[in-house]
């Protein structure tokens, strides 16, 4: 009854935790859910009040085709210019999503034949590899490997993959490594994409979760805020970056993100938007100017926030004699699992032991395994408890 490109897939990873952590506390199990990456702490005040008086704009209840609100195309390029110090033109280079996932899982129908190769980091955010089977291209995954600080080595990709590679995924800062990449990294990106001809498509929905690091002894100098793959040059000629205030402003359930970057190939996105969806509702929008051009304290908060829970967590992992560094961006946790134990394994553990739900590193990816990741998205009393309740667990 389904057609094959279903059964080409497996079950949708995070919807399987999702059901599972549901399932559990309906017989009364009192999990601590570490599985999802989903904020816990509510939209700001001031963007929720943005909502509701928008929702009294007539204007706002109709179809919002196209690229978006004029006002929210010019609150992006403004955010991306004060953040990253990029230019972009709000007519041709900024297009509103349904959240990035929707344009993640768009894109290669506007740029993939069948039987076209799509360069696919893994472990990895599951829809980079569905959108690109779904479109009938054939995924090449690049494993990231922590020796490699979790960086794709194009230099293990045989020359003729690169000749078929029409598009190429990657995301930094990393689900669900938490790695970052530096702009040396980037710029090998540009060289290869214009040698190659391959479209570059950045996913940077966590690019304001992140948590500089010193970089001296004194504490003097810390490390940069994430980069935009847009600020090296010559990106624009070759790819886009995927952006969302989902993490930014704790607004998952809003569904609203952006894409900026080379016009052509959000021209190609756009198309395919036309035809299969009507836009972000004009309300959302109008929220998000909001959120983009107003006070940005409650992004500090929430940095605030995950950089504590981190600091408990991992600090009480390493003590309990985890192997694991504490992320620099994100709000994931990858630790490597205790010896003997496949991925799979310690999360079974963990589940039955400690009522701890984890994502098993390999369900992101064969290069997974090894691995668990856990979500800093509970507040700390919780990330406690679970350090209490794995205190007890004998491996
Ligand atoms: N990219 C990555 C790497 C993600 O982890 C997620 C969500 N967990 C998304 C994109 C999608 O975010 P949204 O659709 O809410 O913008």
């Amino acid at each position: 009854m389904y057609a094959e490109r279903l059964g080409l897939l497996p079950p949708y990873l995070f919807i399987q935790i999702d059901r599972k952590v549901k399932e559990l506390r309906e017989k009364g199990v009192d999990v601590i859910n570490l599985g999802v990456g989903d904020p816990d702490r509510p939209t700001p005040a001031h963007i929720i009040k943005a909502m509701k008086d928008a929702l009294n704009e007539p204007r706002y209840h109709q179809y919002p085709f196209g690229a978006g609100l004029k006002e929210f195309r010019q609150a992006v390029a403004r955010w991306y210019e004060r953040r990253f110090a990029v230019k972009l033109d709000p007519e041709t280079e900024v297009h509103a999503l349904i959240g990035s996932k929707e344009g993640l899982a768009h894109l290669p129908l506007a740029f993939v034949n069948p039987g076209d190769t799509v360069l696919i980091p893994e472990p990895a955010y599951p829809v980079y590899k569905a959108s690109t089977i779904f479109a009938g291209g054939k995924p090449y995954f690049l494993p990231l490997k922590e020796e490699n600080n979790f960086l794709p080595d194009f230099a293990k990709v045989p020359e003729k993959i690169l000749k078929k590679a029409k598009l190429l995924f990657l995301n930094y800062p990393n689900n669900p490594t938490s790695a970052c990449a530096d702009s040396n990294f980037f710029h090998g990106v540009v060289k290869l994409a214009k040698k190659y001809h391959i479209i570059v498509a950045h996913d940077a929905a966590y690019s304001e979760i992140y948590f500089p690091v010193p970089r001296n002894l004194q504490g003097s100098e810390e490390s940069e805020p994430p980069l935009s793959f847009l600020s090296i040059p010559g990106a624009k000629n070759v790819g886009i970056e995927f952006h969302s205030l989902s993490k930014t402003y704790n607004m998952t359930g809003w569904r609203i993100g952006f894409v900026v970057g080379n016009k052509k190939i959000i021209h190609g996105l756009a198309t395919v938007k036309d035809n299969f969806d009507s836009g972000v509702f004009s309300a959302v929008q109008a929220a998000a100017v909001t959120a983009l051009t107003g006070l940005q304290d409650c992004v500090e908060e929430i940095r605030r926030t995950y950089r504590e829970r981190r600091d408990i967590f991992v600090d009480g992992l390493q003590r309990l004699g985890w192997s694991l560094k504490k992320p620099e961006a994100t709000f994931y946790v990858w630790a490597k699992v205790q010896k003997g134990y496949t991925s799979l394994q310690c999360v079974e553990k963990l589940l039955n032991e400690a009522g701890i739900i984890c994502t098993p590193g390999n369900g992101m990816g064969p290069s997974g395994e090894g691995y668990i990741r856990f979500s800093l998205t509970v507040e700390k009393e919780c990330l406690e408890e679970a350090l209490n309740r794995l205190a007890k667990v004998k491996w």
